[in-house]
């Protein structure tokens, strides 16, 4: 009998704060404040403070934080946002929801994040620039760079920043794998005019529930965000935008967030050290292991291989009772969705590749090196069957 691995389980996690939480919670309770209130502003108050940035503002998930992050650096009705199709629905939902439309860029295939050279090639080629960035064919304005801090990878930002700067663009960052990951030392969720954060429960800092938060280091952001997620109020009933909605963060998930967010570096740091032990053991297999960049701090949100019959293998993993992901299957250009951007296959070969190869394999704090051991023996095991299908399985991993 194999004992199975999770692909995730934050029991353990969980167990660590049980106490810390009930407290806060029941301070709460007794206190009756449950929208707004100290919980919330103290955590943003901390969660500005870990990111080394002047403000934080919680909003009820990170789809909300994108859409609010690009209404307040300016994305108007109407223009362009260029984003990668290699990330998760949510990165290209928030720019219909601020009424833009996206701009499709292929990704780097090491980094799998938004090759900069894609960005450059974009705005030279299909674009004119003026006072502003025109997209060409279309007419509309390119307003806003978005990249994705992929997975807990930083994006490639030195090179990113310097194209914005050059075409006037603002940048939102989707910070929302990569809570305490950095580039050159400093810390995802400060390379834009501002940064959007996830704390769905599976994220490295998760609420118990939805949430989200803008990180920015500019006060005029912070301030649009903060009237955005009110209903567009800036004081009780006076409304000073129609494109506000109910996006506030809870107390109940802000206190949560407080005392998760004090165990968070020491989190990181497991699944780093998960991370090196994959990697050590995985390098002499035919699998692609996830790239740090020398200049890159990753947190692993995912910890991500490519391989090729991935899918296959995946099932194979699932026969041994190991849990896997796959982030992400289907390339954006090519969901149902998006097929009226008329966008075909081979559109953006890198992320279609990717989402062909991609395996997400058993990542969070306290997985174990045991648990990791059997990742890696059901791993070799599937990939043995792969290279001699006809062969009887003769080194399937044994009980342990
Ligand atoms: C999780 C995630 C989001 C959306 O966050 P929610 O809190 O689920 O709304 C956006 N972008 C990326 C890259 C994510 O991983």
């Amino acid at each position: 009998m194999t004992a199975s691995v999770p692909f995730v389980d934050l029991r353990a996690m969980h167990e660590e704060v049980r106490e810390e939480i009930e407290a806060a919670w029941r301070h709460i309770v007794d206190h009756s404040s449950f929208v707004g209130g100290p919980a919330v502003s103290g955590f943003e108050t901390d969660f500005a403070a870990y990111c080394e940035s002047p403000y934080a503002v919680g909003v009820g998930s990170g789809t909300d934080a994108l859409r609010i992050a690009l209404q307040a650096v300016g994305v108007r009705p109407g223009d362009m946002v260029i984003t990668v199709p290699h990330t998760f629905i949510a990165t290209i939902e928030a720019i219909a929801q601020a009424g833009a439309v996206p701009a499709l860029v292929d990704i780097d295939p090491t980094s799998l994040s938004m090759d900069p050279a894609a960005v450059r090639e974009f705005v030279e080629r299909e674009c004119a620039s003026g006072d502003s960035v025109i997209h060409r064919r279309s007419g509309r304005r390119v307003s806003c760079l978005l990249p994705v801090d992929l997975y807990g990878h930083p994006a490639d930002w030195q090179p990113l920043l310097a194209l914005a700067r050059e075409a006037g663009l603002a940048v939102v960052e989707d910070a929302c794998q990569a809570h305490g990951a950095r580039y050159r030392g400093r810390a995802c969720g400060t390379f834009g005019d501002a940064a959007a954060f996830s704390f769905y429960p599976g994220k490295n800092l998760g609420a118990m529930g939805e949430a989200g938060a803008i990180v920015t280091a500019r006060a005029d952001v912070a301030e649009r965000c903060r009237i955005l997620r009110d209903h567009g109020q800036q004081e009780r009933y006076v409304h000073v935008t129609g494109d506000g909605s109910n996006a506030r963060l809870d107390a109940l998930q802000a206190a949560v967030l407080q005392v998760k967010l004090r165990h968070l570096d020491r989190w990181n740091e497991r699944r780093r050290a998960a991370a090196r032990h994959y990697t050590e053991r995985l390098s002499p297999l035919e699998v692609v292991t996830p790239h740090e960049r020398d200049e890159c701090r990753h947190v692993y949100h995912i910890y991500a291989v490519l391989v090729s019959e991935r899918d296959q293998i995946r099932r194979r993993l699932d026969s041994r009772g190991i849990g896997t992901g796959i982030h992400y299957p289907v390339p954006l250009h090519l969901q149902p969705a998006y097929r009226a951007m008329g966008l075909p296959p081979g559109s953006f070969p890198v992320s279609e590749q990717a989402a062909s190869r991609e395996l997400s394999l058993p990542m969070f704090p306290h997985l174990s090196d045991d648990q990791i051991e059997r990742v890696i023996a059901a791993l070799r095991w599937a990939l043995e069957e792969k290279a001699s299908p006809n062969r009887r399985s003769v080194s399937a991993p044994e009980a342990r």
